[in-house]
Order: C-alpha cells, then sequence, then structure tokens
C-alpha cells in the first residue's frame, strides 16, 4: 500500500466517472478512477453499430467535441469520443481493476482494495487510501434473470450484442423495454426468424415517461411485424427453456411450444450495492430499483465521505451522469479544503 492519501477515488469509468475525474483535474485533487472493464465498458458492451437515442449535447465531454456523421452518435462513435477524452486529458484511470472492498470512515480516510487482472490473466490485490470515494459503478452488474429452467443453457444470452450469427435460425427475444425492442428489431431485420415475447401492459405501454418503446423503435417494429418477418406473441410466463425450444403460457393462459435456436432475455438489469451497503449506506426504492439515498445537492450518502453518482442513482441517462459530477466535486473539492484547515 502506498503512503499516498488521494483526495478522491472514483469507482467506474463510465460517463460518470470519466466526468468525475475530469472535474477533479480541473480542481487540482488529486485522484484515480478504478474500473474493473474498459473505459467506458458499459457502453462497449451496447449492440455493435447501434444509435444512440441522445443528441451529441447530451453525451459529450465538452461543447461541439463529439461530432458524429450522423444526427445522433453511434455505439463506436461515442466510445472513441470517451477513449479520446481521457488520453488527451491524461486522464488518471486504471483498467481491468476491481474495487473488492471499502473500509473506514472520513475522519480516519478510506481504503480501498482492488483485485488487478492484467491481459495475461495473472491477477493481483492492490490497496488505496482515500479521503473520499464517488462510487459511479452503473446498474448493469446483474443482469435480471427468468430464473426458470434450461437458462443457464449457452443459447441463453442476457445480452445483445449483434444479429449475424443468428441468419435464418429461430430467435427469441424476451423483454419489454427498448433494449429487448431494438434487439428484435435488429435480428428481424438482418435475417433471424425473431419472435418477440412482450407482456401485454409493455405492448400496449405508449406514455413515454412510463418507459414506453422509443416511436422510432416502434414504427419500424410494427413494418417488420405486419411484413410478416417477426412475430410477437403476449405471454404470462416462460415455463421452459429446452435444447429446441421454448416453453411458454401465453396471455390467455394457453401453453405454446416454439422452435428456439437462440434466446435473449433482455428485462433490465441491477447495480451491485454491496460495498456501499457493507460501508452503511442506507437505499430506497427507486423508480425501477433499489437506489442509495443520498443528499439531491450533494450526492453525499448518510456516510460522511461516501458520494454517488449515475446510472444507479435516481439519474438513468447519460447527460445527468455527465453533468452530477461536475455540480458536486467542486462541493467535494471545498469541503476537503474545509476539513483540512480545522
Ligand atoms: C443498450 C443500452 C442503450 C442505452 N442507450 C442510452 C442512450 O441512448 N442515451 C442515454 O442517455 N443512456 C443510454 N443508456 C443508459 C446509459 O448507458 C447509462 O445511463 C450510462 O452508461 C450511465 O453512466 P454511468 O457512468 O453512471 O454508468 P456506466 O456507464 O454503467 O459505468 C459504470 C462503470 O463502473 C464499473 N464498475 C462497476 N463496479 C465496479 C467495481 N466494483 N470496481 C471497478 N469498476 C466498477 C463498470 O464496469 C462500468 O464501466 C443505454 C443503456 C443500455 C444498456
Amino acid at each position: 500500500m502506498s503512503n499516498e492519501i488521494l483526495d478522491l477515488l472514483i469507482i467506474g469509468a463510465g460517463p460518470a466517472g470519466l466526468s468525475a475525474a475530469d472535474a477533479a483535474a480541473r480542481e487540482g485533487l488529486s485522484y484515480l478512477v478504478i474500473e474493473k472493464g474498459t473505459i467506458a465498458n458499459t457502453i462497449r458492451q451496447y449492440p455493435v453499430g447501434r444509435t444512440m437515442f441522445s443528441t451529441p449535447n447530451e453525451l459529450e465531454m465538452r461543447d461541439g467535441a463529439l461530432k458524429p456523421i450522423r444526427e445522433k452518435p453511434t455505439r463506436e462513435e461515442l466510445l472513441s469520443h470517451y477513449i479520446h477524452f481521457v488520453l488527451d486529458h491524461d486522464l488518471h484511470i486504471n483498467t481491468s481493476e476491481e474495487v473488492i472492498d471499502v473500509q473506514g470512515n472520513f475522519e480516519d480516510g478510506f481504503t480501498g482494495r482492488t483485485r488487478c487482472r492484467s491481459l495475461h490473466r495473472d491477477e493481483h490485490d492492490r490497496t488505496y487510501r482515500a479521503r473520499t470515494i464517488l462510487f459511479a459503478i452503473g446498474a448493469m452488474e446483474f443482469p435480471r434473470r427468468l430464473n426458470i429452467p434450461g437458462e443457464d443453457l449457452p443459447k441463453v444470452h442476457h445480452r445483445f450484442v449483434e444479429p449475424y450469427p443468428y441468419v435464418r435460425r429461430e430467435a427469441l427475444v424476451v423483454g419489454g423495454g427498448n433494449s429487448a425492442a431494438e434487439a428484435a428489431l435488429f435480428l428481424s431485420e438482418e435475417g433471424a426468424r425473431t419472435t418477440m415475447a412482450i407482456w401485454r401492459e409493455d405492448w400496449e405501454n405508449r406514455d413515454p415517461k412510463a418507459g414506453a418503446m422509443k416511436h422510432w423503435v416502434r414504427s419500424p417494429l410494427e413494418r417488420e411485424i405486419a411484413e410478416g418477418r417477426l412475430r410477437v406473441i403476449l405471454f404470462k410466463q416462460i415455463d421452459e427453456i429446452t435444447d429446441d425450444s421454448v416453453k411458454l403460457t401465453t396471455d390467455t393462459g394457453e401453453p405454446k411450444t416454439i422452435p428456439n435456436d437462440v434466446v435473449f432475455v433482455l428485462v433490465g438489469s441491477d447495480a451491485d450495492l454491496s460495498l456501499l451497503k457493507k460501508l452503511g449506506v442506507q437505499t430506497e426504492p427507486g423508480k425501477l430499483t433499489e437506489v442509495p439515498k443520498y443528499d439531491a445537492e450533494t450526492c453525499e450518502t448518510n456516510v460522511r465521505g461516501i458520494y454517488v453518482a449515475g446510472h444507479f442513482t435516481h439519474s438513468l441517462h447519460i447527460k445527468a451522469a455527465i453533468d452530477v459530477p461536475r455540480k458536486i466535486v467542486p462541493i467535494i473539492a471545498q469541503n476537503l479544503r474545509v476539513a483540512i484547515r480545522r
């Protein structure tokens, strides 16, 4: 363990962590970002070639810096923007290193233990000391499961990356949100014989504030259905997945077996709040799932010196993940200056 004590340890190099690192550098804080995957790991895991919902001004790290070819950037354009932002500003980020434990308190300082994994697969642990910690860990840790027989078969995936291996295969997508709808559309357009299993309330939901499918996803999806390439089944439950079929119960209670080569279960994901809870951070029910409790102005939790920002808080989009650290890191810097003077 080095003797240095960082002003701010940031966990996660998604948009929130990158924005926090940039703000910390501007404030002259000693900081380090620890990222278990790669820079902007969540965006790297989007489907290949995916066009973002958001416009450049909601995604970019500096005004006018993100210049997509079309109106909205693709996954690749956004990823490249974030990576070059890190390189150009020489932000302090360790990748392939996971924070596995955090202990301590504001008065004595916090200690973060990490596990580093090299590309050669050797592992070693490190320890860092920090006055404050910002959790920017996102909400992708645990993809939700159906918990049914057959869900662990190799043909079942809880993330969708690309349609190309499934041309002329029988594909089933389970889920009612934008990710599921986009995957079904992408598969169908690229020649997979696609079925989308969706709950009636999701299919009939037209309210964007209640998480309805974006209209620019729904319209082409409905075109695929009208042209007979995509089938929608309103279902009550998926009962079992076997090597060559899926058994489900329809919305009207009938059992149905459909031939199947690949299943995508895209029903959301949850954050891993275990490190926060171990530190004593309280949680509360959020719009979709459990979220940490924090001060609306400072994003400090009930544990002094522990802050939160990004997708696992009440703010679900990239714009807030970037804006919030810009607001709170100067507050963290000011609090540290006051504490040091005492
Ligand atoms: C398919 C898809 C499409 C989306 N499209 C849009 C869109 O068009 N517009 C929009 O605004 N939002 C979109 N979102 C949501 C967007 O991805 C999130 O709002 C955004 O990634 C939040 O940024 P973040 O920094 O809070 O979290 P993340 O980007 O998830 O970053 C968190 C990081 O923390 C790391 N991490 C977690 N735990 C640890 C640990 N213990 N140690 C070290 N590192 C850790 C993770 O590896 C990850 O890289 C989409 C999401 C998905 C899944």
